[in-house]
Order: C-alpha cells, then sequence, then structure tokens
C-alpha cells in the first residue's frame, strides 16, 4: 500500500483511467506493475531456451506442486545449476536477466517438506518487494495449472508439455489446452457516503470484507457484479464503474475491481455465502476499526485498495502488509 499512497495524484473514485503505460494505468493496486517481457514467441525455441538455461546469470524459482521455499522470509530465485531436475517452464526476461520456474511434485520437493509453503505465506515479502511479484504470480499461476491438470478434460488422454509450459497437448485426441485465468467481480458497494461491507461464515467473527463472486459464462463483468450482489445481499446496483484489476493466481483468479453504486438500501444477506453485511459511514467504519471491534483486508489485496480508496486515506490503524 505504500507505494499506492506515495503517489502524487491517485485517480479521483470513478475516474476515467486512461491506459497509456503500465506505470500509470493502475497505481492503487498493488502487484499489478513491473511487468517481466514473458517472451511468447521465445517458447517455442528450443536452442533458444537451452541457451537461457545455460547461463548462470539466469534465475530459476523452484514451485513443488504450489509450493515454494522461502529463503529469510524471501522468495528463493537460484542459478539453474541449483535447481533439481522438474518441468521447465519459461517465466520470461527482466533487466536482462532471463527467468524460469522449475516445477518439481511434491514428493519430490528438496529438503524438509515443511519448509514449502503456500504462496499467501509469502505476501508479507511480496508487499516489500512488489517488484517480482509479476514474476512469481506468473510461476504460480502457471504451476497450479501443471498442478491441477493432469490429463485431457475431453478424452481423458495423457498431456504433453508445449510451449515452455504455457501449452498442453492431448496425445491422444489433440486437444490443446491453455493455462487459465478465471474472471472474479470484487466490489465497493457505495450509496452516497456509506459502503456495504459483508461477511462470510468461515470467517473469524469480527471481520468484515468487500463482496466477490465470479463471472459466469456469456456474462458482463458488469452484471456479474449486480447479480453478485443481489444474490449475496439482496440490494440493487445500476451505474458500475472500473476501478482496476489484480491476478490473484490462488489458484487461478483475476480480481476485477468495481465501484458499484446502490440503488436500495435494504439488506437481505443469503445466509450461505454471505452471513451478515450492515452499511457503514466513514465515521463508523473509522470507529469501529480504530476500537479493534472489525478487521478489514490489508496489504496487498485489491480489496483492501478498494476500501482505502472509498475511505480516502490509509485505512485507520495503519497497514499490516500481508494479511487478506
Ligand atoms: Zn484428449
Ligand atoms: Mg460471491
Amino acid at each position: 500500500m505504500g507505494a499506492h499512497f506515495a503517489e502524487p495524484t491517485p485517480p479521483p473514485l470513478g475516474s476515467v483511467i486512461q491506459v497509456t503505460a503500465a506505470e500509470e494505468t493502475l497505481p492503487h493496486v498493488a502487484l499489478s506493475r513491473h511487468a517481466h517481457n514473458r517472451l511468447g514467441l521465445q517458447r517455442t525455441d528450443d536452442a533458444w531456451l537451452d541457451g537461457r538455461w545455460a547461463d548462470p546469470a539466469t534465475r530459476v524459482l523452484v514451485v513443488a506442486g504450489a509450493r515454494l521455499r522461502p529463503v529469510d522470509g524471501d522468495v528463493d530465485w537460484q542459478p539453474p545449476a541449483e535447481v533439481p531436475s522438474g518441468r521447465r517452464v519459461l517465466l520470461g526476461e527482466e533487466d536482462g536477466t532471463t527467468y524460469f520456474a522449475c516445477l518439481v511434485e511434491p514428493d519430490d520437493a528438496p529438503g524438509d517438506p515443511q519448509e514449502w509453503l503456500p504462496l499467501r505465506g509469502l505476501l508479507p515479502a511480496l508487499a516489500a518487494r512488489p517488484d517480482r511479484a509479476p514474476l512469481l504470480f506468473h510461476a504460480i499461476g502457471l504451476a497450479e495449472w501443471h498442478h491441477a491438470t493432469r490429463f485431457c478434460p475431453r478424452c481423458a488422454g495423457p498431456l504433453e508439455t508445449r510451449a515452455a509450459g504455457h501449452e498442453l497437448r492431448c496425445t491422444r485426441c489433440d486437444r490443446r489446452q491453455f493455462p487459465r485465468s478465471d474472471p472474479a467481480v470484487i466490489m465497493a458497494v457505495v450509496h452516497g457516503e456509506e459502503i456495504l461491507l459483508g461477511r462470510q461464515p468461515r470467517w473469524p467473527p469480527d471481520r468484515w470484507s468487500t463482496l466477490a463472486g465470479f463471472c459466469e459464462p456469456g456474462e458482463t463483468l458488469e452484471d456479474a457484479v449486480r447479480r453478485e450482489v443481489a444474490e449475496e445481499v439482496g440490494v440493487a446496483v445500476g451505474q458500475v464503474t472500473y476501478f482496476g484489476n489484480q491476478p490473484w493466481p490462488l489458484p487461478a483468479s483475476l480480481m476485477l475491481g468495481f465501484v458499484a453504486h446502490a440503488e436500495s438500501r435494504t439488506i437481505d444477506v443469503d445466509g450461505a455465502e454471505i452471513e451478515a453485511a450492515r452499511w457503514f459511514t466513514r465515521e463508523q467504519f473509522r470507529d469501529a476499526v480504530a476500537a479493534g471491534d472489525m478487521q478489514v483486508p490489508r496489504g496487498v489485496s485489491i480489496s483492501s485498495s478498494l476500501l482505502a480508496d472509498w475511505y480516502g486515506e490509509p485505512l485507520p490503524g495503519g497497514p499490516s502488509p500481508g494479511e487478506q
């Protein structure tokens, strides 16, 4: 969040965002900047890939299943000579260095299995080094996909890896499949000065957050926002304004943030996904958070950015990077 508030003029809520360069698109969402060059055209050039792998300056992230082994709390990028044999996937290039991931089965993870952690545990380190987030998210997203995709979804035939890890082809029926990102909408539902927050039954009792849900086939993002809000809390939404987006490969989401302008106020929770919801003024929000009565998203998540944008300043109580 530090990067966000260091920006001299964050775009006002509801403004039209000019898409001109990566740095200017989404200054208010963490982990969405400093993209590497993905070198998509090199993925089928085996000689080039071998050459980059042979360069001791190349860096590789080993992912076991979808888990990482941090070193001193940070992500461990190693020279190729130091990594175990596994599925080599090309991530790309940044500042002259080529980056790969090496995917191994969980049982083949080197060292103590207890040292291998899900990505979520590394979010505090990510918040401190947001420039490495796109490389890491690229690696984890691919690892999650390979970990979960073992057979052809059409004929259950065996799969062959292609395009440096970015394509799987069925060796029986030839069906090709590609890494997926599932669009999910996440929204600050506002009415006048107030925001609607809800809580899921599985959360700790004092935790509140923005609503979210997956976009369905054939549905626009705006309609997904309106449908999810109607289903979960029974509130009608009119205008929907784009806020920003954030890859969230846990396991395959692309979080698309919106401000949803409510046209009704009466709350009727679904009781399943959302067990409680209520409207907050900024004052009520600040008091509840400051008193410790309410836990809200912090750190790098887009829900935290949506909340801070509505609140208009850093959230009360200060940041606690990495919490979700
Ligand atoms: Zn097949
Ligand atoms: Mg939902």
